[in-house]
């Protein structure tokens, strides 16, 4: 267990700009816990639709909601998995499939209300890092830490692309530029903790700068937040 000063530090900004990645190597770093939000609202969006949960019926919704159990398991290499309902579904939320309807999804209020209470849970203890879209804003907005990431639009979709290669998907470059641009439309168009950018949270823009670069930027000021009397 890290003996480093136990902070929350929360990690939004639009789709694909490097957050996960980012907080993964800070949580290792620091010996903190990361949760990946948006892998959560890929479960439920994942089991809305392998149950035929229509987004229209708020009572299948909160039949469903009530359903479901998501947690994150260590694999043996140290990576954070994700399991509904006990079952390993990190490959499947990371498909097109998921990306597409994940957006509408986590635009509803249930569906909002259940996951954010799973999160403020996780992070009672502390030492944690989160990624998302409202962590800074709702689920934690006294976090020691905030961070709002941003990029280039094509330079983020390159990127993805990129990751979607590595687990043997090809999808064409001009589909993953409409996901992404439609997932920030509706994440930050929707009435339910939308995404913005927190008053005090430290912009990075990922741009170009190295992954290497994104992480020394938010430990060095995490080391420095640790240093300064509370
Ligand atoms: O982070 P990731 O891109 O995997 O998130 C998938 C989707 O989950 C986002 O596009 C957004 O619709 C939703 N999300 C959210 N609030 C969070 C995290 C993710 O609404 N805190």
């Amino acid at each position: 267990m890290s003996t480093f000063k136990k902070m929350v530090i929360a990690i939004d900004g639009y789709s694909a700009c490097g957050k996960s990645t980012t907080a993964k190597e800070v949580a290792r770093i620091l010996g903190y816990r990361y949760i990946d939000s948006g892998a959560m609202y890929r479960a439920v969006t994942l089991y809305f639709l392998d149950n035929h949960v229509s987004l229209s019926n708020p009572r299948d919704i909160t039949k469903a909601l009530s359903q479901i159990h998501i947690s994150f398991k260590v694999n043996s290499k140290g990576i954070s998995e994700t399991y509904l309902n006990n079952l390993n579904v990190e490959k499947e939320i990371r498909k097109m499939r998921i990306s597409e309807k994940v957006s509408p999804v986590s635009a509803i209020k249930d569906v909002r209300v259940a996951m954010v209470e799973q999160q403020r849970r996780m992070g009672k203890e502390k030492a944690i890092v989160m990624d998302g879209r409202d962590i800074g804003t709702v689920v934690f907005p006294n976090a020691e830490l905030k961070f709002f990431m941003t990029a280039d639009m094509v330079v983020r979709a390159i990127r993805r692309q990129k990751e979607l290669l590595e687990n043997d998907r090809l999808v064409d470059l001009d589909e993953v530029i409409e996901n992404i641009a439609q997932r920030d439309k509706i994440d930050t168009t929707r009435k339910e903790s939308p995404l913005r950018q927190a008053a005090d949270a430290i912009v990075i823009d990922t741009t170009h700068i190295t992954v290497d670069e994104q992480v020394d930027e938010v430990v060095r000021q995490a080391v420095s937040k640790a240093l300064k009397p509370s």
